[in-house]
C-alpha cells in the first residue's frame, strides 16, 4: 500500500481551531468532527475523492441504518471514517460498496455492515453505551478501530500478522487518533496486562472464545464475536458475575479465521 495521496494529514490547528465553534463537544465528537474536518478541509489534486466519499460513505451508512443498525452514535462514526484510506488505491472505487476487501495477507477489511453491528451490540450495555476500555482481536488496516475510537474512551487492538500490525499503524498514523493502542501480538491470550474491558470484539472466527477474554471483562462488559468454521454466528456474551456469563447468538456472518500465534 503507497503513501499516495489518499491520505489527509490532519493538521492539530485544524481540531483546535474548529473546536472553539462546537458547543459542548465530547471527546468522541470532537474527535469526530477533526475527522470531518479531515474531508472537507482538503485541497489541491486530492480534492475530488474525499468530497465525493463523503456523498458515497453518507450512502453506505445510509444502507447500514436500512440492515436494521439504529445506534446513532454508531452510524455517526461510522460516516466519520473514511474508509478508503484504509484500502489499498486500486480498492478504493469499492471503499464504500457493503462488502469486505482483501488487504493482503489472505485477510479482509470487514464488511462495513458487521463492523457497525458489532460495535451496536457492544454499545447496548447497561452503562447507556459508555465506554472506557475496549479490545478488538484482529486490527488488519484499522479500520475498526478507527470506528471504536469514537466510541470509546481508549481502544486497544491486536494484531497476529506482523506487516498488517504495521499496516494499521501506518494507515492510522496520520489520522492522529490518540486513544488507539496496537499491539502486535496473538488476541486469543487477550491483554491481562491493561484488562479489564468494558467491550470486547474479535473480527475473527474461532470454534470457540478464548476463556482469557471472557476474564479480561469487567462485570457487565459485552464481548461480540463470530463463532464457527464454514457455518459462524454472531454471538454476544455478557459477563454477569464473577463467575456467570451469558451466551447470545445473533446472526449469520463470516469472517476469516481466528489462528493462534504469530507470524
Ligand atoms: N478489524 C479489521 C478486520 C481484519 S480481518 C477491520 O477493520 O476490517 C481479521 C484480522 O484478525 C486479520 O488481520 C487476522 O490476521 C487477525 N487475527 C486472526 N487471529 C488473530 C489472533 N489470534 N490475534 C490477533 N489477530 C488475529
Amino acid at each position: 500500500m503507497s503513501d499516495g495521496n489518499k491520505r489527509f494529514p490532519l493538521p492539530l490547528s485544524s481540531v483546535v481551531d474548529k473546536k472553539s465553534k462546537t458547543v459542548q463537544q465530547t471527546p468522541a465528537s470532537a474527535r469526530r468532527t477533526a475527522m470531518q474536518e479531515a474531508v472537507v478541509s482538503t485541497s489541491g489534486p486530492e480534492r475530488a475523492l474525499p468530497l465525493v466519499s463523503e456523498a458515497v460513505r453518507k450512502a453506505m451508512v445510509a444502507r447500514v441504518a436500512k440492515q436494521g443498525v439504529k445506534d446513532a452514535l454508531v452510524l455517526a462514526s461510522m460516516e466519520a471514517v473514511q474508509r478508503h484510506l484504509f484500502i489499498e488505491p486500486g480498492l478504493a472505487s469499492q471503499a464504500y460498496v457493503d462488502a469486505s476487501l482483501p488487504i493482503g495477507y489472505h485477510q479482509t477489511i470487514s464488511q462495513p455492515y458487521i463492523v457497525a453491528r458489532m460495535i451496536e451490540v457492544m454499545r447496548d450495555n447497561r452503562n447507556g453505551g459508555a465506554l472506557n476500555r475496549v479490545l478488538e482481536i484482529g486490527t488488519g488496516c484499522g479500520y475498526q478501530a478507527a470506528v471504536l475510537s469514537l466510541v470509546a474512551k481508549e481502544v486497544y487492538s491486536i494484531e497476529r500478522i506482523k506487516p498488517l500490525h504495521e499496516l494499521a499503524k501506518s494507515n492510522l498514523r496520520p489520522m492522529r487518533i490518540a486513544n488507539i493502542r496496537l499491539h502486535y501480538g496473538d488476541g486469543m491470550l487477550g491483554l491481562p496486562q491493561v484488562a479489564p474491558f468494558d467491550g470486547i470484539i474479535l473480527a475473527a472466527a474461532g470454534m470457540e472464545v478464548p476463556q482469557a477474554l471472557l476474564e479480561q471483562l469487567t462485570i457487565g462488559g459485552r464481548l461480540v464475536a463470530p463463532v464457527g468454521g464454514r457455518h459462524q454466528m454472531l454471538h454476544l456474551i455478557e459477563r454477569v458475575g464473577s463467575n456467570e456469563w451469558i451466551n447470545s447468538t445473533l446472526e449469520d456472518c463470516h469472517f476469516v479465521p481466528l489462528r493462534a500465534g504469530t507470524v
